[in-house]
């Protein structure tokens, strides 16, 4: 017999015997679950709630929890959580156990619906940004019933039923990163509606910002990692002299899977699977010990919940294998950095996609609307976008010589390009049938579906049915970058559908709408290497913003035009966008104080005092040899050198960060640590490396880049 499966469905079958079907969604109380636990009546009231966006009765909510509670303890569940997105980036849960005293001293298993509904965690110590007085300590989660509650287990047994929910203040604002992606569906899907009213369109009832998050990751081998304190404080390694061997071979990128990632791929799969996460592919990435997951695309919300959970379970099944999970953007410097490819599209609810090239002139017709819509979105909002992707982390990816560049370009591909320029300019197209390409008369040559050797460069890649936003970090969550995504779009789709709704011939004007994006927007397409240092300059020519660092780009959420569009579409207020840039920009200058006091120590306590030791050793050695220590002397005088700098250049950070820690005023500070700060840390950096690379390695303190890459 195996082992017994810890799934939760009470029927103890043995672990290897457990079908993925069967797995696949066994702790998530979707709607297959709610059919057959709720009364007809109330099952329909909650599918209308969930489908309309409306709020739930408390008398169909009291009915809601108690047939969740009871499912959840069938599952051994004895807590339940409201589970959240504050401002952190990170998840938050308070969990409460479902007892509840009697009079005979004895308990019941109860979970009223307002408990359901609404929860009160103390919101005190999560950032808020000037959101919530102090006074006013409270916030309140609400259920997001749009994404389905689900049993947590963890590696000591306990399971949780765990409630999607949105974190808000008193007053009603956002606190979390959930509670605008709802907000911004909704204002795509309003918008999206028009439009395709305009075309036609009578059916669809609601338009859903799809997306698939593929997330990279590293993992590295628990003995090694506990070892770098670096490492544990910040996620990457602030230290390390390039390995002889790093990606150059590129015999890593989608190579065979060792045995000891394959066991940990197939445990994470069979956890994200029971909680409905559809893992679909995995793979082995370009830099050594890098891998990436992805799922197939979902709902906005359901796919940032599940991202979330997803990182949160990765980390967690690495540690059962003896290694740690690393979601920072750039671990180990000189080796491909991590991120998260946030594929994007909209989908009616009667499953069109809208960014899908069709069969028929009407379809076709509707995506070059689409289409319209993202080049202006994009352009127009170029600033927005690059904001959503700031930090600490994703500055050592972004405009720093590595893919994807901070400049917002799309990609179209050569074909793509090619027709909608011909049609703009009623240029002949090759096809024998039509001399010139009609909106809604013509159909759109064929495109070819599979260029699998799109353009990896591109920040922003149409790929062949939906966009590929590729600056997402692979630490951060994705709400941010979601939120502007469906915002600006909205507005766009918005300008679209007030034209059409007032044009006479309807092809015509659409002509007319994509020959505007062009004529505005059509600087953002860019179709060659966005690595090359000809495209920042052709870039600048084309006014194209460049943002190299995070303090500097998200500036972007509180500019006029920030407000005016998050506000217009009742996304975030200006209050909101405030408090975000506030609490991202004093997020910047924690990770970097943290680098910062991690270096210290670390060169401390470990590197100056294993260079001593060399130094030492050498001079012993010249000692006894005498005059023909030639190589000796030579090397005693380098260690000394870099011992001398190491130490001036650690007396400046230390100087640095202690003036840094004194500027009052976030934007001020978070410059002071960028600008003094990071950089005094690089510059010590290249003492304590070059030291490394000339120390012996029994002498030296930590395991270097090839233990950590190399060995897993
Ligand atoms: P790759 O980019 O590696 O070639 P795919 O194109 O198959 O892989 O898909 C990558 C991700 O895009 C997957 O998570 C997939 O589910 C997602 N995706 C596919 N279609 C859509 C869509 N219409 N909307 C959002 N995401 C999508
Ligand atoms: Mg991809």
């Amino acid at each position: 017999m195996g082992k017994k499966c810890r799934c939760g469905n009470g029927s103890g079958h043995d672990k290897k015997f457990m079908e993925v079907p069967e797995l696949f969604g066994n702790n998530v109380f979707n709607d297959k679950v709610m059919r057959e636990r709720l009364p007809k009546d109330t099952y329909k009231a909650l599918q209308e709630t969930i489908s309309k966006g409306m709020n739930l009765r408390p008398e169909v909510a009291a009915v809601v929890a108690n047939a969740m509670k009871d499912w959840a303890i069938e599952k051994g569940a004895t807590h339940y959580s409201h589970w959240f997105q504050p401002l952190t980036g990170s998840t938050a849960e308070k969990h409460d156990s479902f007892i509840s005293p009697t009079a005979d001293g004895g308990v019941i298993m109860e979970f009223p619906g307002k408990q359901l509904i609404q929860g009160e965690p103390d919101a005190s110590s999560f950032p808020s940004g000037g959101l919530r007085a102090t006074f006013e300590a409270r916030g309140y989660t609400a259920w997001d019933c749009t994404s389905p509650a689900f049993l947590k287990e963890d590696a000591a047994g306990n399971v949780t039923l765990t409630i999607p929910t949105a974190f808000c203040s008193y007053k009603g604002e956002a606190l979390d990163k959930k509670t605008p992606l709802l907000r911004s569906m909704e204002a795509v899907s309003r918008q999206a509606l028009r439009v395709l009213r305009t075309l036609g369109n009578t059916t669809s009832t609601r338009v859903i910002a799809t997306v698939g998050p593929e997330q990279e990751y590293f993992l590295v081998d628990k003995e090694y990692y506990l070892q770098r304190l670096d490492l544990i404080t910040c996620g990457r390694t602030l230290f390390g002299a390039p390995p002889p061997k790093g990606q150059e071979l590129e015999d890593q990128y989608f190579g065979s899977i060792k045995d000891r990632v394959s066991a940990y791929m197939k445990d994470l799969d069979i956890e994200l699977w029971k909680m409905g996460i559809s893992s679909k592919t995995k793979h082995n990435e370009v830099a050594p010990a890098q891998f990436e997951m992805a799922p197939v695309f979902s709902t906005t919300n359901i796919a940032a919940d599940h991202n979330q959970l997803v990182m949160e379970t990765m980390q967690k099944v690495a540690l059962r294998h003896n290694m740690v999970c690393l979601l920072h953007e750039k671990p180990y410097a000189g080796v491909n950095g991590s991120g998260k490819h946030n594929n994007w599209s909209l989908a009616t609810d009667d499953g069109i996609n809208l960014l899908e090239p069709g069969q028929t002139p009407d379809e076709n017709a509707q995506f070059l609307v689409f289409l319209s819509a993202a080049l202006m979105a994009v352009d127009t909002h170029a600033d927005i976008m690059r904001a959503t992707c700031g930090s600490s982390g994703n500055d050592h990816r972004l405009g720093a010589n590595e893919a994807p560049p901070a400049i917002i370009s799309m990609f179209l591909g050569e074909e793509l390009s090619d027709v909608i320029i011909k049609l703009t300019k009623g240029v002949k197209t090759g096809r024998q049938e039509a001399a010139y390409l009609k909106i809604g008369v013509d159909t759109l040559p064929e495109l070819p579906k599979d260029n699998t050797d799109r353009n990896r460069t591109s920040p922003m890649a149409f790929t062949g049915n939906k966009f590929e936003f590729r600056m997402v970090g692979s630490s951060q969550s994705i709400s941010g970058p979601n939120v502007a995504l469906n915002t600006i779009a909205a507005e766009a789709l918005d300008q679209i559908a007030s034209r059409l709704e007032k044009a006479k011939d309807v092809n015509a004007e659409i002509l007319a709408i994509l020959k505007d994006a062009i004529a505005k927007h059509g600087r953002i397409i860019f179709n060659g290497n966005n690595y090359s240092e000809e495209w920042v300059v052709e870039a600048a020519k084309r006014g194209l913003p460049n943002v190299r660092n995070t303090v500097d780009a998200i500036k972007a959420f509180v500019t006029p035009k920030a407000t005016k569009l998050f506000e217009k579409y009742k996304v975030l207020s200006k209050e909101e966008l405030h408090s975000r840039y506030d609490i991202y920009t004093e997020q910047y200058s924690k990770n970097i104080n943290i680098e910062a006091q991690t270096a210290m120590q670390m060169v401390r306590r470990l590197y100056i005092p294993a260079a001593i030791l060399f130094a030492t050793e050498l001079g012993n050695s010249i000692a006894v040899v005498g005059k023909s220590a030639v190589v000796q002397k030579e090397l005693l005088a380098e260690v000394s050198r870099l011992l001398e700098s190491a130490d001036k250049n650690l007396k400046k950070v230390a100087a640095e960060t202690v003036k840094a820690q004194a500027i009052s005023g976030v934007a001020k500070q978070a410059a002071a640590f960028r600008d003094k700060v990071a950089t005094s840390l690089a510059d010590l950096r290249a003492d304590i490396d070059a030291l490394e690379s000339i120390t012996p390695g029994d002498l030296w303190p930590v395991p270097v880049y090839s233990d950590l890459l190399f060995k897993l």
